[in-house]
């Protein structure tokens, strides 16, 4: 399930995406509603913060986020330039607009999905899309930088 924010009265709607065909409308004000605007259920419910994903969520909330963008930051809480790129890592979550997902694993409390992508140093960050791992970056970036990939990626 995805949901669309209703661009007119804000409302946010449930919607499947294997109806690629269908037109939703907002269920409250009956807005037509884009599905290139549809966005991964977890990413609507985080409210412009980056989310959370585990071990246990990552396929749904990552690697089956659909065609948007999905940003993840590994990260561990002794890791010093973790926490220097953690604020550039919140102003892309609040700054997307719909346009991508910000994600946060934390390596030490899931190092089954940490061991997967190959992450032996941090931060690193994990630019997928599609379900696709396109590219990874690590190492301390500054913000303008990741919001240039993500621009990208978004297109
Ligand atoms: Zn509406």
């Amino acid at each position: 399930m995805a949901i669309i924010i209703c661009p007119t009265c804000g409302a946010k709607n449930r919607v499947d995406e294997r109806g690629k065909t269908m037109q939703p409308v907002c269920a409250r004000c009956k807005t037509k509603l884009d599905m290139a605007n549809a966005m991964p259920e977890a990413a609507a419910t985080a409210g412009g913060k980056p989310v959370v994903v585990s071990d246990a969520t990552f396929a749904r909330d990552v690697l089956e986020a659909g065609t948007m963008p999905v940003l993840v930051d590994a990260w561990a809480a002794w890791c010093g330039p973790c926490r220097m790129i953690a604020p550039a890592i919140d102003q892309l979550a609040a700054e997307s607009r719909g346009r991508w997902v910000v994600a946060k694993l934390n390596v030490d409390e899931n190092r089954e999905t940490a061991s997967r992508f190959h992450i032996d140093s941090i931060p690193t960050l994990l630019l997928f899309k599609g379900g696709q791992l396109v590219e990874r970056i690590v190492g301390l970036q500054p913000k303008a930088e990741l919001e240039k990939r993500l621009v990208a990626a978004a297109a």
